[in-house]
This record gives structure tokens, sequence and C-alpha cells, in this order.
């Protein structure tokens, strides 16, 4: 399968048509960026990491039920995918807090929840990517409320699967935030990607950050995290 016509440039990815209409090439990047695009730098070896690490939990998880977009790999940075128009929506699940929510509620870092907390982020860089709720969603026009059900019941699910798979390896997955698409037949899959970028994972003995924390917070070691978790991952 051919990349063709640029259709997309992220801050982490790019995407490419290719002479399917049903298909994308994802091209994965070393760029990272933190804070709204506010620091940005690079990881090495990340577009690698994140590509393999991606295409093994989707695999794992369509296999437990879930649809996903991703079809294969083609290389160490590209996978092929299901070609999906992208909900503007962060669909973010908390275990643990950390990170903005401490900011914006009484909550102290590292503090277990009873309860998943389930949140929606409007995906708009001018508006800073907003937490919103259903109504907001509707309102907007972002999707419809049988499709926002949709996303919620899937996304509970996919917590469930991936606290089990990487507490296995020996990991807190702490928070995560997931995207989901539509396929051109109508179909609605989980998209974009699940990485050190997007998740936070905790080592669950020594409590070590093994994700993008490292690269927010100046903590050192990036590289070497990003590597770690590849490896409990893909063994
Ligand atoms: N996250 C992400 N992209 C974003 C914002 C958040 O992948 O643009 C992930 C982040 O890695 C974490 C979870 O979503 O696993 C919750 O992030 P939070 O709201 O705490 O924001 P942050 O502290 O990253 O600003």
């Amino acid at each position: 399968m051919q990349k063709l016509e640029q259709l997309y440039e992220g801050k982490a990815k790019k995407v490419f048509k290719t002479e399917d209409p049903d298909q994308f090439i994802i091209e994965y990047k070393d760029d990272a960026t933190a804070g709204n695009g506010e620091k940005k730098g690079t990881i090495v070896g990340k577009g690698v990491i994140n590509n393999k690490m991606t295409a093994t939990i989707f695999k794992m998880l369509e296999e437990k039920g879930i649809p996903t977009h991703f079809i294969e790999l083609l290389s160490d940075n590209e996978q092929l995918v299901k070609a999906v128009t992208i909900f503007p929506l962060e669909v973010i699940i908390r275990n643990t807090a950390a990170g903005s929510i401490c900011k914006r509620l009484p909550f102290e870092e590292g503090q277990a929840l009873e309860a998943p907390i389930f949140e929606f982020c409007y995906k708009n860089d001018d508006y800073g990517d907003p937490v919103i709720n259903d109504n907001h969603a509707t309102a907007l026009k972002l999707a419809t409320q049988e499709e926002l059900d949709a996303i919620r019941e899937m996304t509970m699910k996919i917590n469930e699967i991936l606290k089990a798979y990487f507490l296995e390896k020996g990991i807190n997955l702490i928070d995560f935030k997931i995207e989901f698409g539509k396929t051109n037949d109508g179909q609605i899959v989980l998209a974009d990607e699940i990485s050190p970028d997007t998740c936070r994972f905790w080592d669950v003995n020594t409590g070590e950050k093994l994700d993008k924390d490292r690269f927010r917070r100046d903590l050192g070691g990036i590289e070497e995290a990003y590597e770690e978790m590849l490896k409990r991952v893909n063994g």
C-alpha cells in the first residue's frame, strides 16, 4: 500500500490517503509537545515505540470485542488503518487522580478514585480543549446522543480491559485519553493511539512514571521510560 496525498499533520502523527478510499496510512513522529503546544521537543525513538505499542494494544482490544481502526503494521513507524472521520472529542478516563484534574478540583495527585471518572474534552486549540458534557457536545453537533452513549459504553469496557492488561505487566493505569472515529460505512471504532503519550503509566512496585509526564515535567530518562513500556507490552 502506497502513501498518497497527506491529509493531515498533527503534533505526533501524519495521516495519508491511499489508493483505497477506505484505508489511510498513519506515520508516527518523534515530535513531542505539551501544554497545548507551549513546550516542544523530540523524544528519540518515540514514533517507532508508539506505533508498535498501539498496534499490539489495538490488536488485543479487537480480540476482546472492541472495534478499532487498526488493520496492520507497515513499517517501524507506519500503520495501515481504516479511514475514519474523527469525532472532535478527547475521551478521558481517570482511575487515579493526576495531571489537570488536580489543578481543576481538590484532588491530590496519586489519590485512588473509587469509580473511574469519565470526561469528554472538546478538541479545539482555540478554546484550550475544555471539559464538556453531553449537552455541550450535542448542542455543538460534535456527535449525537446515541453516538455519545456508544462511545461511553465502549470506553468503560476498554478501561476494564486495559487496567487488567497493564496490571499483569506491573503497571498501574492511572488515566488515559482515547479518540473515536466513524468509518465510511458508519461504524464507530476506536482510533488514534494508546501509548505513553496518551496514558499515565506508574510502575506498580516503585511508583516510577513511565510516560510523557517525564517530558512534561522535565524528569529525565524519557527515552528509557518509553522503551521500558514497549518492552513490558511486547515482551
Ligand atoms: N492526554 C492526551 N492528550 C491531551 C491531553 C491529555 O493524551 O491533549 C492524556 C494524558 O496523557 C493523560 C490523560 O489524557 O493520560 C489525562 O490528562 P490530563 O487531563 O491530566 O492533562 P495533562 O495533565 O496532560 O495536561
